[in-house]
């Protein structure tokens, strides 16, 4: 099927779209919101919204949006200074939301998300029902990451992510990610004048991960890299994702209408249930367990659980239902999975040579990463 007519199916069968605005996007360079931008971007919002589709909007911009308030253009800032920055900027960009939406009479809800608030499986549900209530309620939800509470350790690595997480936490049908880099290119076009632009990725592989320039932009974190290491994850999930360029106006539109913008990253088929995905893409690993040969054969060959006996060394401590990586004998990641032992209990264990045919990791709470 041509990409026009893949499209119009795909377009027609949308419910729920999740719709990401970059901060270079929202922003005007050191000067605070981009006005038009906001308004553009209600417009779009109301209008996917009078199709009967369920928006959520993930907007970055806090930080920059806080420099521009207060004139505070340090260079470099440390985290407290960023932290501080984004909880005065936050402020400033939910108002502006506020106000604009309200010309279409939307109402918005303000939510802040932190890594470990969907890695946490109850947090993660209770973040879950509470996007479906204000969804239930036709209101639209802007999240963003709670930046004032965050450090790189245990951050998203940036908004493209977290577009991705909430829109597998909502079981959308399509992501759109408005970018400065407006579209994926064969060459990362900021320094090269003849780069193509790509319409669509079918499989997004290390050929397609080497087009990418890994240099994000001035304001916002992610760059195009990051932009795939969404997409892959997003599309994993059975979710379509699109860059579209965005600080052209109307864009959502005028993709939706048949234009030959963006790039758009086809889903495919999801292989796995959600409480798998979830593992997979929405928890960080504590600890890692190295896997001898028979271990790994067993759960990547037959999807077998991990027994005690083919764990060789363990590196980190965890408690029991801790999320960890299995990595085999040559240093490679190949699966994720919740424990059913503490570290003390599965060296111990180990050293006694006792219980040694009891599962670490059961199938059910096993992924493989390659999957
Ligand atoms: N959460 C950050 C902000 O609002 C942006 C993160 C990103 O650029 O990906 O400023």
């Amino acid at each position: 099927m041509h990409r026009e007519d893949r499209l119009k199916k795909l377009l027609s069968g949308v419910k729920r779209a999740v719709v990401k605005v970059g901060s270079a996007v929202i922003t005007q360079e050191d000067k605070g919101l981009d006005q038009e931008v906001v308004e553009d971007l209600s417009k779009q919002i109301a209008w996917l919204r009078d199709k009967g589709i369920k928006v959520v909007l993930v907007s970055s911009g806090s930080i920059a949006c806080g420099r521009a308030k207060l004139d505070y253009y340090k260079n470099p800032i440390s985290l407290t200074e960023k932290q501080a920055l984004a909880a005065v900027g936050q402020a400033t960009l939910i108002q502006a939301y506020e106000t604009s939406f309200r010309n279409y009479d939307i109402y918005v809800a303000q939510v802040l998300l932190t890594s470990e608030d969907l890695s946490l499986r109850e947090r993660y549900l209770n973040a879950k029902k509470t996007l479906e209530t204000l969804l239930k309620w036709d209101i639209l939800p802007i999240v963003n990451e709670n930046d004032t509470v965050t450090t790189e350790g245990i951050k998203f690595s940036d908004n493209d992510t977290l577009s991705a997480l909430v829109a597998g936490t909502i079981e959308a049908d399509i992501v759109f990610v408005l970018s400065d880099i407006d579209s994926l290119y064969d060459k990362d076009p900021r320094n090269n004048p003849d780069a193509k632009r790509i319409p669509e990725v079918e499989e997004i592989d290390e050929k397609v991960f080497k087009m990418a320039g890994k240099k994000p932009g001035r304001l916002g974190r992610g760059g195009m890299y990051s932009k795939l290491l969404a997409a892959k994850m997003s599309t994993s999930m059975g979710i379509p994702m699109v860059i579209l360029p965005g600080k052209f106006k109307e864009n959502i539109l005028k993709f939706w209408q048949g234009e030959d913008i963006g790039t758009i990253f086809w889903a495919k088929p999801r292989k796995l249930p959600m409480r798998k995905l979830w593992i997979k893409y929405y928890i960080k690993p504590e600890a890692k367990l190295f896997l001898d040969k028979g271990a790994e054969e067993a759960i990547l060959k037959h999807g077998k659980s991990l027994l005690i006996a083919g764990v060789v060394s363990v590196e980190g401590n965890f408690n029991r239902g801790a999320c960890v990586e299995c990595v085999n004998l040559e240093g490679k990641s190949i699966a994720k999975g919740l424990v059913s032992f503490s570290s003390e209990e599965l060296l111990q264990a180990k050293l006694a040579s006792k219980k040694t045919d009891r599962e670490v990791i059961h199938r059910d709470n096993l992924v493989i990463l390659e999957e």
